[in-house]
């Protein structure tokens, strides 16, 4: 079980600030007592008082422990938050990116003398144009979403390039808010399509929306109820028929990797979320990576500098000589870091190893659809008869209607059992959302344990849905009033400590 509390700290308030905890004249480390030379300091630049907290080294050392201990991460245990990807990240790939030779190197060196971080990154670019099936990687992009607008700006290119006005880009109702958002900033209009029955794309309704002001489609595959399109060569014909272009939105990648590709699909824009499929921290765990891949009629319009290896000199160098391209849209050239966790990643897995990661996570999610299909409570609201990809979305929608017990009682009351919640009231077709993705890095004891612990908070949802509404009680800080987090954040120690009563 977590930490919970210092046994001296009060109800009000869990862990003190570290200012609360200093007392004046403690020191934590003692500077050598050295003749420095006099300075005269402007009288307007110098501080009269220093406000820093005063500790002994055993007094900080474990304020940061015991906060460390209130947080929740991969490491802490199961984080089934579905789209999101959580899975466990290798240590090695963290080690590898610390070297001296990835951490300690600048852009504005000399291409000579980073040869390697190039090789690396050209490499990376191979591999992830091997496992798309497209024509070329841009490795700039921070994030999923960095991805989606820059493939925005390469469809808007690619139109304009071809002296059309092609103003509208179809999102479908399940769709992540990301590409409603990327779509309406590069300047286009977006189509909703609906789902039909399945959960899948109604064609019949993509057909009726796409015309020739059609400029993408955005799509995910397999989308985010878990399900995969199986029309898509239907859908890629249709988008293509008016001179669209199809985006595929590649935060799902961990349902297919090694077994189908997005370019074989049909798609002409993709984008990978390294941090998500390729094993980096993400969330509070450190910045993202947002890759883009394209199909070769779009590869002149991708972003400066692009990694070109000279095979004569055998050296590789940075390409800023492209006149249609759309520009920069990040300083340098992507997340370094990232970069390095997920090329090692990727090494690490190998060609078969990649394909195993899909199959795993998709057994993963299969066998908690099937425990939990039944339970009473649990309602899966599109075609349950097949199989589904790497997550499942469970409706809660008959408990909220029997006993008053919403998705996110659920979500909280899981905290309980040490477990991250699943994603909630996403995608926002199903009422009540529960978006469960466990990832393959889980093994089955654990997915038991989620199984059980699911099954019971169902079973109190009819016994004692009071227990539900008090959820969270184990966890550091207990039930938070949402709205008045959102309306009144409190950001700094300083706002905190003025609060009449503590969180
Ligand atoms: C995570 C996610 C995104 C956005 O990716 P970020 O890296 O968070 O910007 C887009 N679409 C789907 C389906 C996602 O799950």
């Amino acid at each position: 079980m977590k930490f919970k509390q210092a046994s001296w700290a009060s109800d009000a308030c869990l862990e003190p600030l570290v200012f609360e905890l200093s007392r004046a004249n403690r020191t934590g480390y003692t500077l050598p007592q050295k003749k420095l030379p006099e300075v005269n300091i402007p009288e307007n630049l110098a501080r009269t008082k220093l406000e820093l907290p005063e500790l002994s080294e055993p007094e900080i050392v474990r304020h940061y422990t015991r906060l460390s201990q209130m947080n929740y991460g991969v490491d802490s245990g199961f984080y089934p938050l579905g789209s999101c990807t959580m899975k466990y990240n290798p240590k090695i790939c963290e080690e590898l990116a610390a070297l001296e030779t990835a951490s300690c190197i600048h852009p504005y060196q000399d291409e000579d003398t980073v040869q390697g971080a190039l090789e690396l990154m050209y490499k990376l670019e191979r591999c992830l144009t091997e496992i798309a099936g497209v024509a070329r990687v841009c490795l700039h992009p921070s994030a999923g979403a960095h991805g989606e607008f820059l493939g925005m700006l390469l469809t808007r290119a690619y139109h304009k390039s071809r002296g059309k006005e092609s103003k509208e880009v179809i999102v479908p109702d399940s769709a992540h808010g990301t590409n409603f958002a990327s779509a309406a900033m590069a300047g286009f209009d977006v189509i909703v399509v609906p789902s039909n029955s399945r959960g899948r794309v109604d064609i019949e309704a993509l057909r009726k929306a796409v015309s020739k002001k059609t400029a993408a489609l955005m799509l995910t595959n397999p989308n985010t109820l878990g399900l995969f399109e199986d029309e898509i060569l239907e859908i890629a014909e249709a988008v293509h028929k008016v001179g669209g272009l199809l985006y595929y939105d590649g935060a799902n990648l961990n349902g297919i990797l090694g077994k189908t590709r997005p370019g074989d699909m049909g798609f002409d824009i993709v984008h990978f979320n390294l941090h998500k499929t390729f094993s980096t921290p993400h969330g509070g765990g450190g910045p993202g990576s947002g890759p883009i891949g394209v199909s070769r009629k779009l590869e002149k319009f991708l972003p400066v500098p692009v990694i070109e290896y000279n095979k004569k000199r055998r050296r590789y160098y940075l390409d800023y000589n492209r006149p249609q391209s759309v520009g920069k849209i990040k300083a340098f050239y992507g997340n370094f870091g990232v970069l390095v966790k997920a090329y090692a990643y990727i090494l690490l897995m190998g060609a078969n190893g990649l394909q195993e990661i899909t199959e795993a996570a998709v057994l993963n999610a299969n066998y908690i659809t099937r425990k939990l299909q039944g339970v009473e409570g649990y309602e899966l609201k599109f075609d349950a008869s097949g199989p589904c990809k790497h997550e499942v979305v469970f409706s809660v929608e008959p408990m909220k209607k029997n006993y008053g017990v919403k998705a996110h009682f659920i979500a909280k009351r899981l905290l309980d059992f040490g477990v991250h919640a699943p994603t909630y009231y996403f995608p926002p077709i199903v009422p009540e959302a529960l978006m469960i993705e466990p990832t393959e890095t889980e093994t089955k004891e654990e997915l038991d344990r989620f199984i059980a612990a699911m099954k019971e908070i169902a079973e109190e949802a009819k016994s004692h849905p009071d227990k539900l509404l008090a959820a969270p009680t184990a966890t550091a800080i207990g039930r938070l009033d949402e709205a008045k987090a959102s309306r009144e954040p409190i950001l700094s120690w300083r706002m905190y400590r003025k609060l009449p009563s503590k969180i």
